[in-house]
């Protein structure tokens, strides 16, 4: 049996990421509990179970789902939540988490916990073991984890979440005690900024990404980028050392430790094209660089490129853009 670690976000709705969790273990149940009595998938859900999320449930095909609420649980705390993660997971199989913070923090303590060793940025599973991505996506590895549980986290992007017949998932609701040792890290306070502040859905679903880098020049270079992916009805990414620098906020950042993208097309503008940034753009399907080295990673990995000044380039660009459409 295969148990998956679910998160929903305010509304109570199974996240994305979870999803493609979910039919992850599915689709991959007989290789997952191969030795286990049963290939089904079992969600946990800890916090409110909204009707919303046992449809979406259901439709993902979800054989049961644990739901574990107590005060206790309440707050996020990694060492409460894997302890009860632990109490029901299966002896034989697997336990599962997206690859968000939180899902690679729980498996690690569910991993410690266990005693079972824990495979992070799963991709694929088959007979032969599993494959992860490392490197930041540049490289993939097999490995085979053994002992009776698998513990992991899937790679985001790894497996699109898709439905299935949907099923009539038993709900199974556990109040476990939590120990106080274990309640020592908990979240006391949680502050979000605005709901706009923190979206980066506008970036990870446009079809059309304009990349900007240091190669903008300042935090005032942004003019002709924007106005491109006005024209493109795209969203702007930038690199890592233009948020560091205060430039643009985080929520824009692509990359490792920024979002993962997978527009039809990525401009990255003055972006050097280091192994973060380019594990963030791995699922562009079509790369173009406008960078003023052309021995830079980005020109050498871009189907496309225009070694040149970016705010001359876009410049022309914009230009025949607005001429075009009168
Ligand atoms: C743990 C860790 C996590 C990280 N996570 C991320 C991440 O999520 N995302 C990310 O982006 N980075 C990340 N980084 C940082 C990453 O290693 C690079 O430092 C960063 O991506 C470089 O940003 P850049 O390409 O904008 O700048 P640079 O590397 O300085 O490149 C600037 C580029 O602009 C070009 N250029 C300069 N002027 C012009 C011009 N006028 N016109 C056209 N081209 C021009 C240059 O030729 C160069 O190629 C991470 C690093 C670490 C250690």
């Amino acid at each position: 049996m295969t148990l998956v670690f679910v998160e929903t976000d305010e509304s109570g709705q199974v996240a994305l990421t979870s999803a493609e969790a979910l039919t992850f273990a599915r689709t991959n149940a007989d290789v997952l509990a191969a030795d286990s009595f049963s290939a089904g998938v079992e969600a946990a859900v800890i916090g409110a179970l909204t009707e919303a999320a046992t449809e979406q449930l259901a439709a993902l095909g979800v054989d049961r789902i644990h739901h574990l609420e107590t005060a206790d649980l309440e707050a996020y705390s990694a060492p409460a939540w894997a302890q009860a993660l632990v109490d029901i997971a299966p002896e034989t199989g697997a336990v599962l988490a997206s690859g968000t913070p939180r899902g690679m923090e729980l498996m690690t303590h569910v991993a410690v916990r266990t005693g079972e060793r824990m495979a992070a940025n799963v991709v694929a599973a088959d007979e032969e073991g599993l494959l992860r991505q490392v490197l930041g996506g540049a490289a993939f590895e097999r490995l085979q984890v053994g002992g009776d549980l698998q513990v992991l986290t899937l790679a985001g992007h790894a497996c699109n979440p898709e439905e299935t017949t949907p099923t009539t998932p038993e709900i199974f609701t556990h109040s476990p005690e939590t120990a106080a040792e274990d309640l020592r890290v908990r979240v006391v306070r949680t502050e979000v900024e605005t709901a706009d502040d923190n979206d980066t859905s506008g970036l990870t679903q446009a079809r059309a990404v304009v990349g900007a880098g240091r190669g903008v020049g300042s935090e005032n270079g942004f003019g002709e980028v924007l106005e491109l992916v006005d024209h493109l009805g795209g969203a702007l990414g930038v690199s890592r050392v233009v948020t560091g620098l205060g430039w643009r906020p985080h929520t824009e950042q692509v990359g490792q430790t920024g979002s993962r993208i997978t527009p039809d097309v990525y401009i990255a503008c003055g972006i050097s094209g280091a192994i973060q940034h380019m594990a963030g753009i791995e699922g562009a399907k079509t790369l173009i660089a406008i960078n003023t080295d052309e021995e830079s990673t980005m020109v050498q990995r871009a189907d496309y490129a225009i070694i040149g000044d970016l705010h001359e380039v876009i410049g022309a660009v914009n230009e025949e853009i607005r001429n075009r459409r009168g």
